[in-house]
């Protein structure tokens, strides 16, 4: 049974937390470049199938956020194996998002319009997060100004609520 104040490790599974150690990993590689340390996993069925690390620094581009990184990993692979679009958007339906962090806006508003399934992150992002901190682009109440955000809201789930201690 889950309660408010039990302790991640007791609210999560094995499973879960295993994946988002693996984007901890992520997020250490990017602290040793230098770079804001937040990592992602994309998993499919169970299976780790992409991951990215926040790149900004080294690429001087301020969008190059961890999931970005890891989602374009999947885009080249899909479009190099010819999936269309349709394909595109069912294979993203059954992924599920692995981060250190809360999803900024840009990146919560980015996994609603390709419809991921869920978002595990762990830890709230204050400043600019998109699930809940700041704006909630995941839920299907949003007023964002996306079209049809109704019909693209993912399930968001944060690790360490700091709320519940
Ligand atoms: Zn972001």
């Amino acid at each position: 049974m889950e309660t408010d104040n039990a302790a991640p490790c007791e609210r999560f599974s094995p499973e879960v937390l295993g994946f988002m150690q693996l984007a901890i990993d992520q997020a250490k590689l990017a602290l040793d470049s230098l770079e804001v340390p937040v990592g992602c996993v994309i998993v499919e069925g169970g299976n780790v199938i992409a991951a990215g690390r926040n790149r900004t620094n080294e690429t001087r581009n301020a969008t190059r956020h961890a999931e970005m990184e890891a989602l374009d990993v999947l885009l080249v692979q899909w479009q190099r194996s010819g999936f269309s679009a349709a394909e595109v958007a069912q294979k993203f339906s059954v992924c599920s998002f692995y981060v250190t962090c809360e999803p900024c806006i840009m990146c919560a508003a980015a996994l609603s319009i390709i419809g991921v399934k869920e978002v595990y992150y762990g830890c709230a992002n204050d400043k600019f997060g998109g699930c809940g901190s700041i704006l909630s682009l995941n839920s299907s109440s949003s007023e964002a100004c996306i079209r049809s955000v109704s019909e693209l809201a993912f399930s968001a789930h944060c690790l360490m609520d700091v709320g519940s201690y």
